[in-house]
């Protein structure tokens, strides 16, 4: 029968030698494989101890921002949630009151802004979409979780740290892919 691929091989239907049927040969070729890999560079590593480098286009969990001063940057415009392709994110706007212009830069803020984490695909599409450099994706990872509602991220999970009060921390979460991104801008 023509054979469909040019791979077909021809199966060997001679009977087994005796060194065959103990199969010793074939033992020793699969041992000699798997000693070759001690020698080889290692393509695994000791995660959590040792860390690989990211790729500089890696996008991880969301940072909410704040300006130079620790105000919150979002206005709650709401353009991250029509450009996000997975409807993965709701929030509530409100009105700043006298006396919280400390707290929030413009004068409508988001009260309540969630990312439903189960949804997002890490495009980076709802940075792309922000006018205020209120949002983006860091180099951490989200974690996992075992309850669904655990994933839904609020405010308090994405909100950066507070640069004038936590400057250590705010620089931390900032990570270096802000600074790679201020430097292509
Ligand atoms: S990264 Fe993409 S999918 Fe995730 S919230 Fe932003 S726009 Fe939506
Ligand atoms: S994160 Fe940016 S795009 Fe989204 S609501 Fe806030 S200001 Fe608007």
């Amino acid at each position: 029968m023509q054979s469909l691929t040019s791979r077909a091989k021809q199966v060997d239907r001679r009977p087994m030698t005796f060194l065959e049927r103990i199969y010793v040969w074939e033992i020793f070729k699969g041992m000699m494989i798997t000693l070759k890999h001690f020698f080889k560079k290692k393509a695994t590593i000791s995660y959590p101890e040792q860390k690989r480098e990211f790729s500089p286009v890696f996008r991880g969990l969301h940072v909410l921002n704040r300006d130079e001063e620790g105000r919150e940057r979002c206005t709650a415009c709401g353009l991250c949630a029509v450009a996000c392709p997975a409807e993965a994110i709701t929030m509530e706007a409100a009105e700043r009151l006298p006396g919280e212009e400390n707290l929030y830069r413009e004068e409508k803020y988001a009260a309540k802004y969630e990312i439903n984490m189960l949804r997002c695909i890490f495009c980076g599409l709802c940075e792309e979409a922000c006018p205020k450099d209120a949002i983006y994706l860091s180099e951490t990872f989200a974690p996992s979780n075992y309850q669904r509602k655990g994933l839904i991220y609020g405010k308090p999970d994405l909100l950066i740290p507070d640069p004038v009060t936590k400057p250590e921390e705010y620089k931390k979460a900032l990570g270096n892919r802000a600074n790679q991104k201020e430097k292509e801008n």
